[in-house]
């Protein structure tokens, strides 16, 4: 089914004590929320961040792993030792992931697979960078990005997958998409899901919009009908930022 999502990705911030002070900042403001409200902290603190949450709303979720089962991958995080920490969720193919660690839609399809079969939730990430959109191939960038990584699946797979559109030009940079081009472009994907999957998979999916949501724009934004939250990167830092966008539904 559809849910509201509302999903802090903290990238490579806050040290093992930032972290428990922000969850703890977090947890006294968000009590109940119309949204499920996830943080993103880096590998090394989702053990404690898991168990600071534990009497709380909010999900620990990952922002990466790696898409083969177990081995010599130095550095390298497994589905499997994620689930042993207590993440049940984990991002995919993060715009810096896929700029800056080279990750191609191929190696992504074989994390979407590892994740599936360890029965992980995705939350899986795209989006145009700004010359695509200038070209006005934003929507063919996007329908690839989603076709090559994800559409092998079956149509039941979709239940444990989320989609976050992403315009790489608007993450980090203090420039947002419009609530009505982040809608023009949800819809988009909702029908190119249907297309394949018929209308009940396009209908039950969770789409995100991410690029520098804020509190002062999450509601116009969440407000659109194909738009169902957001993954925070900037304004997840900061407990009261982060608060007022959750509560933006
Ligand atoms: P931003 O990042 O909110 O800082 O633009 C979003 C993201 O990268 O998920």
């Amino acid at each position: 089914m559809r849910k509201h999502i509302v999903a802090g990705n903290w990238k490579m911030n806050k040290t093992a004590e930032e972290t428990l002070q922000l969850i703890k900042d977090l947890k006294s403001k968000i009590k109940t929320s119309n949204a499920e409200v996830m943080i993103a902290p880096t590998a090394v603190n989702l053990l404690s961040a898991v168990n600071s949450c534990k009497d709380s709303e909010i999900e620990v979720i990952a922002q990466n792993m790696h898409f083969a089962e177990n081995g010599a991958y130095t550095g390298e995080v497994s589905a499997e030792m994620l689930k042993s920490v207590g993440v049940k969720t984990v991002i995919l193919g993060h715009s810096e992931r896929r700029a800056y660690f080279n990750e191609t839609d191929e190696s992504l399809a074989k994390k979407v697979d590892q994740a599936l079969k360890q029965n992980m939730r995705i939350i899986f990430c795209f989006g145009e960078e700004l010359s695509d959109r200038k070209a006005g191939n934003e929507e063919t960038v996007v329908e690839s990005q989603i076709k090559n990584a994800l559409f092998h699946l079956d149509a039941s797979a979709f239940k444990n997958i989320v989609l976050a559109y992403e315009p790489v030009w608007a993450i980090g940079t203090g420039e947002t998409a419009s609530p009505e081009q982040a809608q023009d472009m949800h819809a988009f994907i909702r029908k190119t899901l249907g297309d394949t999957y018929g209308n009940s998979v396009a209908d039950d999916m969770t789409i995100l919009y991410g690029g520098s949501v804020k509190p002062a724009n999450a509601k116009e934004i969440f407000g659109k009908p194909d738009v169902d939250g957001g993954l925070i990167g900037g304004a997840s830092l900061k407990a009261e930022d982060f608060f007022a966008i959750v509560n933006a539904f």
